[in-house]
């Protein structure tokens, strides 16, 4: 048999270059921070988000890599071209804005077909470009409609388009979906990837929307107060947060402060007061005893029952809060040292009466390997 190594993505491969480099960028506003030393390597056909609450800097980023802003510090490479002092329209990249923009009296083939025309290209093959990119976000029977006669949806559909008729090295896009309703935006999520692989070029959307950032990227970029906290896949930002802000950020998360008391292998054992018990997590990297730990467990990871579930962890206490949402039901248990731990229990069977009231007594469990240890 002969083994292959599995394939490396781009940004784990060394060799590999990236479309985007930034380099200790820097940008204040009336000597205000709005984004502090981000360094950042995004590679050709990802789709890339920045993800962080309204006020960390994830708009000035998206601005400082279209040109709209200079930095103060710091170096931005597009395709290994510093581009830092590029104006706009010099620069390989395409904006789309929140509101789209789009010219009111315009068709949606002459909104789409527009960049083209100022380029000067011959009006024939103006009208097979737009009609492949009407095409392919299915707007083709609607080019002769003006931007008023859509959908919030197909609006958004024709600013893709426009944005990308021009082919692009890199689409910047800053919130495209708020505008939708919450239904239309998941299935625009769905759309905008299949899009973004068809065309292969490489996207960086900025969103406050965890959900989104989760669906969407291939990598992400969490901020807070312009710096950057963590960057990884969705799975490495949710279930490998590297510190508190990134846990608490992305879903819900049950926090115990504590003190690491000893280490078997990659298991801590950590005396955590709230929990009112040790605890055992599983954390790669030597800790020394007595350290502060904080250990995090998501609810969806806790098992919950009237009898000890099986587990590593395990606490007894009470049912204070149940809320049923449909899809599943959270619980939140009072144990002895005062925490209220929240678990999360799907709904399997339809109209079954809920397994536990309020004021029960019952259990909750998690196992090690399903628990993570912050240290920051
Ligand atoms: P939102 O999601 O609300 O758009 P954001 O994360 O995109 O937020 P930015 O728009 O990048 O945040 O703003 C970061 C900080 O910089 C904020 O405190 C903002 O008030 C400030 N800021 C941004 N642009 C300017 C400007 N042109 N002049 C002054 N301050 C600015």
């Amino acid at each position: 048999m002969t083994g292959s190594a599995p394939r490396l993505e781009a940004w784990q491969d060394p060799a590999a270059a990236p479309l985007v480099a930034i380099k200790g960028v820097s940008k204040s506003f009336d000597r205000q921070a709005a984004v502090s030393d981000v360094s950042l390597a995004i590679y050709p056909g990802e789709f890339f988000s920045l993800l962080g609450a309204s006020g960390c800097g994830k708009t000035t980023l998206l601005r400082l890599l279209a040109g709209f802003e200079r930095p103060d510090q710091g170096r931005l490479l597009i395709a290994g071209q510093d581009v830092t002092e590029l104006p706009p329209y010099q620069r390989p990249v395409n904006m789309m804005f929140q509101s789209y923009a789009l010219f009111p009296h315009l068709s949606v083939a002459d909104n789409v077909g527009f960049g083209l025309r100022q380029e000067g290209l011959p009006r024939r093959d103006i009208r097979v470009r737009v009609a492949e990119m009407l095409d392919m976000v299915k707007l083709g029977s609607f080019a002769q409609r003006k931007p008023d006669q859509l959908s919030g949806g197909q609006r958004q559909r024709v600013a893709l388009a426009r944005s990308l008729i021009k082919h692009p090295k890199l689409l910047l896009l800053d919130e495209p979906l708020a505008a939708l309703d919450r239904k239309l935006r998941e299935h625009t999520q769905f759309e905008l990837v299949n899009i973004q692989e068809r065309v292969g070029i490489t996207f960086i959307m900025v969103t406050h929307d965890q959900e989104e950032a989760m669906t969407m990227s291939t990598r992400m970029a969490v901020m807070n107060e312009g710096r950057i906290r963590q960057i990884g896949t969705p799975v490495e930002i949710y279930e490998f947060p590297a510190n508190r802000f990134v846990a608490g950020f992305i879903g819900a998360v049950n926090q115990f402060e504590g003190r690491a008391l000893a280490q078997a292998g990659d298991v801590l054992q950590v005396y955590a007061e709230s929990a009112g018990t040790e605890l055992r997590v599983h954390v790669p990297q030597a800790v020394v005893a007595g350290s502060p730990v904080v250990v995090a467990v998501r609810p969806e990871k806790v098992r919950l029952g009237r009898e000890p579930p099986p587990g590593d962890n395990r606490l007894q206490g009470t049912v204070e809060e149940i809320a049923y949402l449909g899809d599943v039901s959270v619980y939140h248990l009072r144990v002895a040292g005062g925490a209220l731990i929240e678990a999360q229990l799907t709904n399997h069977t339809r109209g079954a009466a809920p397994p536990l009231t309020w004021g029960d007594r019952a259990w909750v469990g998690w196992n090690a390997d399903d628990a993570f240890a912050l240290v920051e």
